[in-house]
């Protein structure tokens, strides 16, 4: 009867809640209900993460395949929505449904809530649709009070256990849903400040939490109270459905603290999609010897190796393991203390790979000697990891070899390409301590002991390494700002170690021999001190530090690829990764070309797979010895004759530079724009280096300056660039034509293709293209003519302003390809300049004007339009016509998608993002095609 007047009563909020959340996808669920059961009854399933969140779904897919979970129940997401759509209250059929839970818990553990004989306690969880770890608050032992606590240490026998479990209430509850926390001026939590207290006050040490007695901990409680109540200017409410309440606020309210939105914003978990929250009964994995807590990984999830990893407490709940505040066990030691219960992991594992398919990174209570599961998801791996799993499930037949493709996440590979420190210099650093191996790959930086201060140096452009006793969610910002981070205390699934592996930062945690001494700035090792700003080393993947600087040496995939290392090349990692790329290119619609102007840079970008030069920049040729004299020249120039002469200097290095890259590319086509920085870029500024030009190449140091005075611009960018020099000087055009085909003449005669493809910059109207397509052609004829050779070549336009977009019919009627220059075009159609943007983009980015940075994910919405109209209408005319991107969002995994959808032929990137971007296109086709 109740339920059903609480069904009514939600459609209402139920229809305005749906403007509300648009992001939603369809899933099946019935109006009004907001809580699902799991246990013996289970409502949900694995598939229901956008509504029951990643833990909520995969705790009913756990009770679905008969693991052992214990029974709770989920508050969906869409209240989260509610809560935050109607200035923080729920719907009003909430309370009674969640009663039911509360009901069926009871019903099943044989235990009751606030009861004076068998008191049932719950934790709360929160649970978002992707994990955000550590990011939200968790409560445990919830249900507890003056009385409840007693009651549980008479009908358990174990009295220590009881008030341990109040303890942590109090603490958790204290902190969390009180918010009794550390203030700017305490480098400790205010709780364990208290437990340090009453610990040296007894015992004059630093003992274990396991130690403390009973009256210990009753003390500990009553000071926490008092802390509470002289903080929070409140009583610690007693009645555990108070308590419920209270802590299911405090989790929906975690969803917009700090470092949830900062790590929202870095993993681009959408704001609207909330969070969930999970009522579960507890199991206890402190009762006593037989019972314990712990993380564990169906397989190694840091170099990938086929092995239970993970580690356990004894006599602890699941946040001790967490927060790195013990250093834990590793697993197989559980075999030791526990065979059975070690077993039946074992089983578990198995069970967990079959069933999902995909490494699992789980939680898991021993109480009394029963193993428990609290929750499993997908491990956060290291890019290693990531490529090992993936080709060895493909082996196992567990995944076919498209979705090992798709288990390599885009992003990360580049991982695989950093560096690792040079062996002749690692073996004469010394290694001053040792730790756990937490995140892979080679770091040295100065170090900084707070995430503020590590941000500064980072922002000064200091190589940052970020030294904790443990780190916590605050870190957060320190730990994106660091090359690495270093830990004292600490597991492999400690928070440092989890979010280290997932930014792909080296991490070595638990280095017992490391002090940290916040207050002095210090770390001292072994008796050596280390002040902030000195340098120290870490290797992540032996777990090592080391004092000092030490030097990097490429990956074995770089050394493999680019050296030709032989000893690399045999390597498993080098032979996954070549795999891989196979895979990705037999997947693949768009291909990769690469940015480059040099030969060397040519050579390493189609040692990673480019097939081409989307975008050779000229200008950058211009500045290498002493060729930016004649280029200076050439711009003071007074006369036409003055100009030739000056560039008939430039040309015979232009052509070498040429040649050069088309026989780097053996046969793959070439794209070289011609000239497109403003012409005051090449000019001196100060008045010492100008003085010196007028030495060297004879003129006034007057007519110098008087050509600088001349060339100034107020908005360069928007200037006389691009297409404009040469329409405005078509001798430099004449000149760049001419080399690049006098290049193409000589290699074709050597006996390699080539395949030229002109570039005109900034074209916005069909008859500039025309113009400086005369001058090409000229020079192609004039060419082929004294060298009596035939050249295959084409001409065509970078599309980087709207009016080339928009007109894009026209100039493809002169054009024989586009390139679309996004860096350009997103200035010009955002009004926002390429280099300024700086000074307000963080600003927008924090208040979610723009989502990412638009300079580096294109902006679908509105310079994508431009893309799809120039698409469109360019192929309107010429079906055919070949379209590339070569700005910088060519190595964007987003960005990649939108150019895959919009039916690009080719992304352009940086020689060692070409990884990067054929993973992302293969990704991309791959999911279109499904
Ligand atoms: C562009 O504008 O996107 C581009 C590739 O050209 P540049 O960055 O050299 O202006
Ligand atoms: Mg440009």
């Amino acid at each position: 009867m109740a339920k059903k007047k609480a069904v009514k009563k939600v459609s209402k909020p139920a229809a305005k809640k749906k403007t509300v959340v648009k992001t939603k996808p369809a899933v099946k669920t019935k109006a009004g209900k907001y809580v699902y059961h799991f246990g013996r009854k289970t409502d949900g399933n694995g598939t229901m993460k956008p509504l029951l969140g990643g833990k909520g779904a995969n705790l009913a897919e756990m009770c679905r395949i008969g693991l052992p979970v214990p029974p709770g129940f989920t508050i969906t997401t869409d209240v989260c929505t509610y809560y935050y759509a109607n200035k923080r209250t729920y719907p009003s059929a909430l309370r009674a449904q969640m009663q039911e839970g509360i009901a069926l818990q009871e019903k099943q553990t044989g235990k009751k809530f606030g009861d004076l004989k068998n008191p049932l306690l719950v934790s709360v969880r929160s649970g978002a649709r992707d994990s955000m770890p550590g990011m939200m608050d968790t409560i445990l032992n919830l249900g507890l009070n003056d009385q409840t606590v007693g009651a549980l240490a008479t009908k358990t026998g174990n009295p220590r256990f009881a008030w341990d479990c109040y303890r942590r209430f109090v603490q958790m509850y204290g902190d969390v849903v009180l918010g009794v926390q550390k203030r700017p001026d305490e480098d400790h939590e205010p709780f364990e400040t208290v437990i340090e207290t009453l610990k040296h006050e007894r015992y004059h040490a630093d003992i274990e939490d396991t130690a403390l007695t009973v009256d210990d901990l009753k003390e500990l409680v009553a000071r926490f109270k008092a802390l509470v109540k002289e903080r929070a200017g409140k009583q610690f409410p007693a009645s555990p459905w108070d308590q419920l309440m209270g802590a299911i606020g405090a989790v929906f309210g975690s969803w917009m603290n700090d470092r949830a939105i900062v790590y929202r914003r870095k993993y681009n978990i959408p704001s609207e999609w909330g969070t969930a929250v999970n009522v579960q009964a507890m199991v206890y994995g402190n009762t006593g010897e037989t019972s314990g807590s712990g993380v564990a990984f169906t397989r190694n999830p840091a170099n990938g190796n086929k092995e239970f990893y993970g580690e356990f407490l004894i006599n602890a709940q699941g946040e001790d393991v967490v927060a790195g505040v013990r250093t834990p066990d590793p697993v197989a030691e559980l075999n030791k203390v526990m065979p059975k219960a070690y077993a039946e992991l074992e089983r578990i594992r198995q069970t967990l790979e079959k069933h999902f398919k995909d490494v699992q990174d789980f939680e898991f209570t021993i109480e009394d000697g029963v193993v428990y599961m609290l929750q499993t998801r997908n491990g956060k791996r290291t890019a290693m990891a990531a490529l090992k799993f993936s080709m060895d499930m493909q082996k196992e037949k567990l995944i076919d070899w498209k979705t090992a493709v798709m288990r390599n996440p885009a992003d990360q590979l580049e991982q695989l390409l950093a560096p690792v420190f040079d062996l002749s210099e690692v073996a004469k650093a010394p290694v001053i301590a040792t730790g756990l191996p937490a995140g892979p790959g080679a770091a040295s930086g100065q170090i900084y002991l707070n995430a503020e201060r590590a941000v500064i140096a980072a922002e000064k452009g200091e190589q940052v390494l970020l030294v904790r006793v443990e780190t916590s969610p605050e870190d957060l910002r320190g730990m994106i700002a660091a090359e690495g981070i270093l830990t004292a205390r600490g597991g492999v699934s400690s928070h440092a170690a989890l979010v280290a592996r997932q930014m792909g930062k080296v991490c070595v945690c638990g280095a017992a021999a490391v002090e940290v001494d916040y207050q002095k700035r210090v770390v001292t090792v072994d008796g050596q001190a280390f002040k902030e700003g000195d340098w120290m080393s870490i290797d992540g993947t032996a777990g090592k530090v080391y004092a000092g600087k030490v030097k990097t040496a490429p990956s074995e995939i770089v050394a493999g690829l680019i050296n030709n290392d032989q000893a690399a090349r045999q390597t498993e990692k080098f032979k996954s990764f070549q795999q891989l790329m196979k895979w990705c290119s037999d997947a693949t619609r768009m291909s990769v070309r690469t940015n480059a102007d040099t030969p060397e840079q040519t050579s390493n970008a189609i040692a990673f797979g480019a097939v081409g030069i989307g975008l050779c920049r000229t200008e950058h040729m211009f500045f290498e010895g002493d060729r930016i004299d004649a280029m200076r020249e050439m711009i003071l120039a007074e006369t036409l004759e003055a100009r030739k002469a000056a560039l008939a200097k430039l040309l015979p290095f232009q052509r070498d530079d040429f040649a050069g890259i088309f026989r780097a590319l053996k046969g793959y086509p070439a794209t070289i724009r011609f000239l497109d920085p403003p012409l005051h870029e090449f000019l001196p500024h100060t008045a010492e280096q100008q003085a010196d030009l007028a030495k060297k190449i004879g003129v006034k140091v007057e007519t110098i300056q008087s050509r600088v005075h001349q060339l100034h611009e107020f908005n360069p960018m928007l200037g006389f660039r691009g297409c404009r020099l040469g329409i405005g000087y078509p001798e430099i055009s004449a000149m760049q034509a001419r080399a690049v085909f006098e290049a193409a003449a000589i290699v074709q005669k050597e006996g390699i293709k080539v395949r030229p493809e002109i570039m005109i910059p900034l074209v916005g109207f069909k008859k500039e293209l025309d113009l400086q397509l005369e001058v090409v052609h000229q020079a192609a004829r004039d060419v082929q003519a004294e060298q009596k050779v035939k050249l295959n070549y084409m001409v065509g336009t970078m599309i980087e302003v709207p009016r080339g977009a928009l007109t894009a019919d026209e100039v493809a009627q002169s054009a024989e390809f586009f390139s679309f220059g996004t860096n350009d075009l997103t200035q010009t159609a955002l009004g926002m300049s390429r280099d300024d943007s700086g000074s307000f983009l963080p600003n927008y980015a924090e208040l979610e004007i723009v989502k990412k940075n638009p300079f580096a994910t294109i902006d679908v919405s509105g310079v994508g339009q431009l893309v799809e109209v120039a698409v469109r209408k360019g192929r309107a005319t010429k079906p055919n016509l070949k379209l590339g991107i070569c700005g910088e969002h060519d190595d964007d995994p987003t960005s990649i998608h939108f150019f895959e959808k919009v039916g690009l032929d080719y992304v352009s990137c940086s020689p060692f993002r070409v990884p990067v971007a054929r993973l992302a296109a293969a990704q991309t086709a791959l999911s279109a095609g499904k």
